[in-house]
Parts: structure tokens; sequence; C-alpha cells
């Protein structure tokens, strides 16, 4: 059976750009763009989940490929 892979998004319409994904909780998964937090790696990570709960928007989710 085939595993779905999941993976990370960022909604840029919805971020405020306020750096807690990127700079405090999952460094290795969001970087800062221009004025809004990017994926730099997409694998749900435990770090990633912490940044997800955090977001003060909810911009961060996991999609199904
Ligand atoms: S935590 Fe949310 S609002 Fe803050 S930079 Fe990351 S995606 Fe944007």
């Amino acid at each position: 059976m085939e595993e779905k892979k999941q993976k990370l998004v960022i909604d840029k319409t919805k971020c405020i750009g306020c750096g807690f994904c990127c700079y405090n909780a999952a460094p290795n998964n969001f970087t800062f763009g221009e004025t809004t937090a990017e994926v730099k790696d997409p694998t749900v990570t435990e770090e990633a989940k912490v940044a997800i709960e955090g977001c003060p928007v909810g911009a961060i989710s996991i999609e199904e490929e």
C-alpha cells in the first residue's frame, strides 16, 4: 500500500510575517522571504507542528500530495 506523502504549506495571503515559525519554532522548515515566511523544507517535523500550533493566524497547514 502506498503511503500518502504530507507536506507543509504556507498560505502567504494569511501570513502576517511575525517570524515565529522561521525564527523560533522550526528554522529548519521555514525561512523568511521578503514579507512572509516561506517553506524551506516541507517535511512534517515535530518542530513544524509547533509552528502550526503557534502561528497566530493559522497560515501553516499540512497538505497531502
Ligand atoms: S508563524 Fe505564521 S504568521 Fe508568523 S511568519 Fe510564520 S506563517 Fe507567518
